[in-house]
């Protein structure tokens, strides 16, 4: 065995000491509930009418309308009467404060306010949109990046994040697999807490801290059918082994706060979910912070069917602990006569309001509720420190995924003999899909696209770009095409940026019953295939898409994701060899939309397929009652953890210690001790094919 490992060439590999033990250990977090702070939480509390308390209670999102049937979009009457906590979708220092001083100045017990913001990438300088931070397996990564994003948005006054989404998504028909960090718990756990330790830093009363708002608890990503908002079943065994684990490890890290998820968790709605916001949050976990619903989602119980109206809706909301109403207006109209009816204790009333001012006392807002304003000439700049660590985070999230090698040279890198490049596709040149959905106060101006890098650097060699757009993104019309063929007939290599619309295709309300490149991308692809020219397609995506035909025609694939502000250059120091691409899948990409849920880690079945040939379609000889598709293989087109580099890895001698494992022969430790080494390890690659992968330990 010894011998024969010895041969294999090592394509990939992931070095499991590269992974910093203890990750997932608590560094001592900021504490929400020191004796300091319940105290004063107490005093005022003591002081407060039930309005008061339940107007803590109340969160709307500016230039909404608060609440069924009104139309009214101006907060500040009910700032100043005490009657709101809280508010989304207001930045600016000036803004806040002017909004602050009604609070501060005006309500009768100077109760502070808070302004939250979905700062999920970045505030002014967007990182990668989180499934590619997560693909550079990095955590410190995003623990700056998240640090750079609290510096920025507090500035603006915003000290209260909806992030980090922790959903496991391991199904890519669902937008939201962008928001996440894929389909492994304990990766997703090693990146929630990165995310909590970076908008929270080490205290959370520093002005440059704000609080995270970890989410949707719990189960979102596994809507069914990948349809967003849909109905999610799910044993209490998968829950807690897959759904749960980032949650707990986020709050152990110190989040602040959680966000209750839209769908339904086994029929009962998780905005109303007493077992999982009571049960799990507070009595097993211990959670302090506050738990905010999802953006009208106790509303939305009525929708589900378990709320006959609103007044329903609010108790059994309250009832099972949740704290803070998020624009459903249904806290607001409703609690205080519920705890005068004796329908809701004054207690669970008492107790959600004493989590909200624990969060504001802990953010040192009493003390410190308003924002430096900049000075008169002008609003605040990226830091040229932060946008460069912006063009490090893209760099490593991209995935190389095939690059084949022809008469003993590999496509990527390009070398200075490639004087001519044709750059075709809608999203060369799309400042603003660089951004990924979710972009905070990203500004599409600050965005270097990789048409406006390529150019220059070709400029620089004394070589030339020829851009043709060829098609939109979305739609069907072919009339480009010719021009985007001539270009890539003159060129020495064609560069393709395909993928999806940024906004539309990507997040919440994204989901696809179709994973390929969405309009007429892929005929252009291949028109300009056709030329016979080399091709590497960039792919600019917010999910795995199905990509077998570029996987069996196109020389080389880069998955680029949406980069952020940074794109172009990242994506040009990559292209040429300045870096190496480093990321590695976290999530399954398949060959057909009809594999989804795609994951590396399902369970066996009774009729594993691994022992069949799935190249044959099956006949009557055995090969058909299995679990299998007839049509389709089982595996992953690539899977879970792959990503090529531009060098090679050679390891000998190897050893397996045995060929076999038990299921207890494989601890967790060794999953996480330094010491332990996978590798990803393959078959010598003959030119120009690619390898599948087989994993030894
Ligand atoms: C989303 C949340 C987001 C919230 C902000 C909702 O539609 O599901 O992720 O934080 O809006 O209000």
């Amino acid at each position: 065995m010894a011998s024969k490992m010895r041969s294999v060439r090592i394509l990939l590999l992931i070095v499991a000491s590269a992974w910093p033990y203890g990750l997932l250990r608590a560094q001592s977090p900021p504490r929400l509930d020191d004796a300091a702070i319940e105290q004063r939480v107490s005093k005022l509390l003591g002081q407060m009418t039930l309005e008061e308390k339940i107007g803590q209670l109340v969160h709307f999102a500016a230039d909404s309308s608060n609440g069924p049937g009104t139309a009214r979009t101006d907060y500040r009457e009910q700032i100043a009467e005490g009657q709101m906590g809280s508010l989304e979708n207001v930045t600016g220092a000036a803004e806040t404060n002017a909004l602050q001083k009604l609070a501060v100045e005006k309500s009768r017990l100077h109760i502070p306010f808070l302004f939250a913001l979905d700062v999920i990438h970045g505030y002014r300088t967007v990182f990668p949109v989180p499934l590619a931070m997560a693909s550079t397996w990095d955590p410190s990564l995003v623990e700056r990046a998240s640090r750079i994003a609290a510096k920025e948005a507090t500035r603006e006054g915003i000290r209260w994040t909806f992030s980090p989404m922790v959903d496991i998504a391991r199904d890519a028909r669902w937008g939201r697999i962008v928001e996440g960090a894929g389909e492994d718990p304990y990766l997703g756990s090693a990146m929630a807490v990165a995310y909590v330790r970076g908008y929270q830093g080490a205290r959370l009363d520093d002005p440059q801290s704000m609080l995270a708002c970890t989410k949707h608890f719990v189960g979102y990503g596994a809507a069914e059918a990948g349809r967003d908002y849909n109905t999610v079943d799910l044993s209490e065994r998968t829950l807690r082994q897959v759904y749960l684990p980032p949650f707990r490890a986020a709050v152990e890290a110190g989040s602040a706060t959680v966000m209750s998820a839209f769908n339904t968790l086994n029929g009962v709605p998780a905005t109303s979910n007493w077992f999982t916001l009571t049960h799990i949050l507070r009595q097993e976990w211990g959670f302090p912070g506050a738990v905010i619903s999802d953006y009208g989602s106790v509303g939305e119980t009525i929708a589900h069917g378990i709320a006959v109206d609103g007044k329903t809706a609010a108790r059994k909301a309250i009832l099972a602990g949740l704290d803070i109403d998020l624009e459903s207006n249904l806290f607001s109209p409703y609690l205080a006569e519920l705890v005068r009816s004796g329908a809701v204790p004054e207690s669970a009333v008492d107790q959600a309001a004493r989590r909200m001012l624990r969060i504001k006392f802990a953010l040192g807002l009493f003390e410190h509720p308003y924002t430096p304003e900049p000075q008169a000439d002008g609003k605040p700049q990226l830091d040229p420190a932060d946008v460069q660590f912006a063009r490090r985070v893209a760099e490593r999230s991209f995935v190389l995924l095939k690059n084949t090698v022809s008469g003993g040279k590999a496509t990527l890198p390009l070398g200075p003999e490639v004087r001519t490049i044709a750059l075709i596709g809608p999203l060369a040149d799309s400042a603003s899909d660089m951004l990924g959905p979710w972009r905070a106060r990203g500004n599409a101006a600050d965005v270097v696209t990789l048409r406006t890098a390529l150019t220059s650097r070709m400029q620089q060699a004394g070589g030339q770009v020829l851009y043709a757009k060829g098609t939109e993104i979305l739609a069907a019309a072919n009339s480009s095409f010719a021009e985007a063929v001539a270009a890539a007939k003159q060129a020495d290599v064609v560069l393709m940026a395909l993928g999806e619309d940024s906004l539309w295709m990507s997040a919440e309300a994204a989901s696809r019953a179709h994973l390929g490149l969405p309009g007429n991308q892929q005929q252009i692809l291949e028109a300009v295939a056709a030329t016979g020219k080399p091709v590497v397609l960039i792919v600019f995506s917010g999910r795995p898409l199905t990509l077998s035909w570029a996987a069996g025609h196109v020389p080389a694939i880069l998955q680029a994701w949406f980069p952020g502000v940074q794109a172009g250059p990242a994506l040009v120091r990559t292209l040429f060899g300045d870096v190496s691409p480093s990321g590695k899948l976290t999530v399954s990409m398949p060959r057909s939309v009809g594999q989804e849920p795609l994951y590396y880690d399902a369970l066996n079945t009774g009729r594993p397929a691994d022992d069949v040939d799935l190249s044959r379609p099956p006949g009557n000889n055995g090969e058909k009652y299995h679990s299998r598709y007839v049509d389709e293989l089982n595996a992953a087109l690539f899977p879970f953890g792959y990503g090529l580099s531009y060098t090679k890895f050679s390891y000998s001698p190897l050893e397996l210690s045995t060929s076999q494992m038990s299921a207890s022969g494989l601890e967790m430790q060794d999953l996480v001790e330094p010491a332990s080494a996978t590798v990803w390890i393959g078959p010598s690659s003959a030119e120009g094919e690619s390898a599948d992968f087989v994993i030894a330990k």
